[in-house]
């Protein structure tokens, strides 16, 4: 029996987990949840799944989610102390972080910390915090299995393979809502139009951010961490029906890709069970109905937070956190209808701009950038 915590279990990627724990309960157990506010739909979880210890991030919540489950025997906890006492709890031997920005960041250092493997779809904390998380999990012999499609897909493609012979990382993106358009038709963009995903349904954040390409940009960082590969052996290829969930090429030549239907459940399976694999319930890709994969080059001249994770990249040191902190607080925003999408990537710029790269940041250092970058939007 896998015993594991999640972290972010009420959201897109946290429920799908539930979905493939429910089809497999005698070799999974949940022993612990976590959840920002929504008291109600982690009270049904707590009676369905029977943790030991659940956590609500706000602390009115929580009191409310206290009464909401006084008949049953579970541990309740708020705030940070809630998720880095899940981190580190004997009963967790892995943890799904699948909280959404940089709120993981401690908690994920912490569970890996204390020897759990982390099932990773937080790739926030992977970007801000990528140089201390990784060399902490070599350390301690934990796995990062990576939950993210794509990273699912380099994953399998580089199994028993030489990471050596990796000539480049071809990472796909579906192009989002907005692709194929213009500058000049993006200006009048509503966060209504770019929550309208083509192939995903997923958090709002991150649903935002694939209209940005910002998810991708996030990704191209997340990816030179897990695979360990020189930025420039990354390249970005538009792929916009979904299916190619990424690919490697070797130094031969030779590519080898994952392909499926677009279902996070596949990658999250995958990540429960590696390195074995387990029926799937869900329809599989059929190829004469598909009729066809089709590709093309990422805009990033009309998409500009690509490029700009890039620069963030080459800057390393604290930069990175300033990407997401301000490309974090540019999204709220714009979900709360106080600015224009195309302002999202400027204030990313803007921040990026004037910041004074910290080479190899700690954790504090890490959260002061997030505050700093903060401190720079003024709407
Ligand atoms: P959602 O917005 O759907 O869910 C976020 C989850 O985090 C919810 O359970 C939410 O609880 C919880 N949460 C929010 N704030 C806190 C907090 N302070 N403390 C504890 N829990 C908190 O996000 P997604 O599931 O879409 O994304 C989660 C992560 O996975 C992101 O990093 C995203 O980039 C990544 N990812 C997601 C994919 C997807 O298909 N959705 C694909 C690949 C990666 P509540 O419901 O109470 O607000
Ligand atoms: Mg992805």
């Amino acid at each position: 029996m896998k015993k594991i915590g999640i972290l972010g279990s009420t959201g897109s990627i946290g429920t799908q987990t539930l979905e493939i724990v429910r089809n497999y309960r005698e070799e999974i157990q949940v022993t612990a949840l976590a959840a920002g506010s929504n008291a109600a739909a982690l009270e049904e979880q707590i009676r369905e799944f029977k943790p030991l210890v659940a956590a609500l991030w706000d602390e009115k919540a929580c009191r409310d989610l206290r009464e909401r489950v006084r008949d049953l025997d579970v541990k309740i906890l708020t705030g940070m102390e809630g998720l880095l006492e899940i981190a580190a709890m004997d009963e967790v031997e892995a943890l799904v972080t699948a909280v959404v920005g940089m709120i993981g960041v401690r908690p994920t250092l912490t569970a890996i910390e204390h020897g759990k493997d982390i099932l990773l779809a937080n790739k926030e904390t992977l970007v801000t915090a990528g140089h201390l998380l990784m060399p902490l999990a070599r350390k301690k012999g934990v796995a990062i299995l990576p939950v993210d499609s794509e990273h699912s897909a380099i994953f399998q493609s580089l199994n028993g393979e030489k990471k050596s012979q990796i000539r480049k990382i071809l990472l796909t993106a579906s192009g989002g809502p907005f692709r194929g358009k213009k500058r000049e038709q993006l200006t009048g963009m509503q966060a209504e139009d770019a929550l309208k995903h083509p192939n995903w349904n997923m958090g709002k954040k991150i649903t935002i951010d694939s209209a940005t390409l910002v998810n991708k940009g996030l990704e191209v960082m997340e990816a030179k961490w897990l695979f360990d590969v020189d930025l420039d052996q990354i390249q970005v290829v538009v792929q916009p029906q979904s299916i190619i969930h990424s690919m490697v090429e070797y130094v031969d030549g030779s590519i080898i890709a994952q392909l499926g239907l677009p279902d996070m459940k596949l990658p999250i399976q995958y990540a429960l069970f590696y390195p074995d694999r387990r029926p799937m319930m869900a329809p599989s890709l059929d190829f004469y109905e598909l009729a066809q994969i089709t590709f093309e080059r990422p805009d990033t001249e009309t998409f500009r937070g690509l490029a700009l994770a890039f620069d963030a990249m080459r800057a390393g040191g604290s930069m990175p956190t300033v990407y997401n902190a301000a490309n974090e607080k540019a999204v709220s925003l714009f979900l709360n209808h106080q600015i224009t999408f195309l302002q999202i990537p400027d204030i990313i710029e803007m921040c990026m701009d004037k910041h004074k790269v910290i080479q190899s940041p700690g954790v504090e250092e890490i959260l002061e950038t997030e505050s700093w970058t903060y401190g720079q939007i003024k709407v």
